[in-house]
């Protein structure tokens, strides 16, 4: 996988795709050894010391200082899918702003304001994963596994019984080039029958015909008509990507989700996660001895 880093500094600005209001995020190069880091107005935190939650409609970030950031989850996919490892996002407002409803613009932006890493330049550590491990919701019936691999790859199952989407599954293998073209252009969706119950819960409030394809009982909503005959399935790795993002590192792993969300990955995130703290701190204590 090729690596890049931004070479100067990338606004995004729009409104909320939930919150409905005006945010605006700031991208910068990181420091040396800094990774990835979040600010909201309190400071720059590593993304690996923040916790995050998947149980709204999206991913939210807390900062240790309190603060949080709503629905990075899209930012955060066109940051992994371009191997981007070291920048500073600075958060004004609560949420990433939706652009597109996709990973495209972010994409397109990235990929203008970045350069391949060069040898010698600094590179981020992938985490490996050295043993299987699931994570489940039997309620659902939804569950997302990982296994160790050589790189990243994913594989997803959806299941929307009763609407045009059907049943849908779809394999994606990170490589250069391949996120931008295979699943930043594939858009967030929603129910017909769920928007009004989304409104009502005070999400959606920036979703639009322009950023968002919805689904009828019999017929679909999408601007332009659907970008991919399976373009949910492909949002929904897209999502899957971006919470993989909260990391703060490359992983090494297949992942393999059925049925999935925003909860599930981010609680396998979380795993990732902890595993990642036990490794570093055995690693600490052979060092010391
Ligand atoms: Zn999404």
């Amino acid at each position: 996988m090729e690596y890049r880093r931004l070479t100067g500094e990338i606004v995004f600005s729009g409104k909320g795709l939930h919150t409905g209001e005006d945010c605006r995020v700031t991208l910068s190069p990181g420091g040396p050894g800094e990774g990835v880091t979040v600010d909201r107005g309190c400071g720059l935190s590593p993304l690996d010391a923040c916790t995050f939650s998947g149980t709204g409609r999206g991913t939210e970030v807390f900062l240790p200082c309190g603060q949080s950031v709503k629905t990075p989850e899209h930012l955060f996919a066109a940051l992994y899918g371009l191997g981007i490892w070291s920048v500073r996002i600075s958060a004004e407002g609560p949420e990433v702003p939706a652009l597109d409803g996709c990973s495209a613009a972010f994409s397109e932006a990235l990929l203008a304001g970045s350069r391949p890493i060069q040898e010698g330049e600094e590179q981020p550590e992938p985490f490996a994963l050295s043993s299987p491990l699931a994570v489940e919701d039997t309620g659902r019936n939804a569950l997302v596994f990982a296994l160790p691999s050589g790189g990243l790859s994913l594989s997803y199952v959806i299941t929307y019984g009763g609407t045009p989407i059907g049943t849908q599954a779809a394999d994606f293998r990170l490589s250069p080039g391949s996120f931008k073209s295979l699943l930043a252009p594939s858009r967030t969706f929603a129910l017909a029958s769920e928007v009004r119950s989304l409104l009502d819960r005070g999400l959606a409030k920036g979703g639009s015909p322009e950023n968002a394809v919805v689904v009828e009982e019999k017929s679909v909503s999408a601007a332009g008509g659907l970008r991919f005959p399976d373009e949910f399935v492909r949002h929904k790795m897209l999502d899957l990507l971006g919470d993989l993002y909260l990391l703060g590192r490359p992983l090494r792993a297949r992942v393999i989700a059925l049925r999935a969300g925003h909860d599930l990955h981010c609680r396998l995130a979380e795993r990732f996660l902890f595993l990642s703290a036990a490794r570093h701190s055995r690693k600490k204590e052979t060092n010391h001895v």
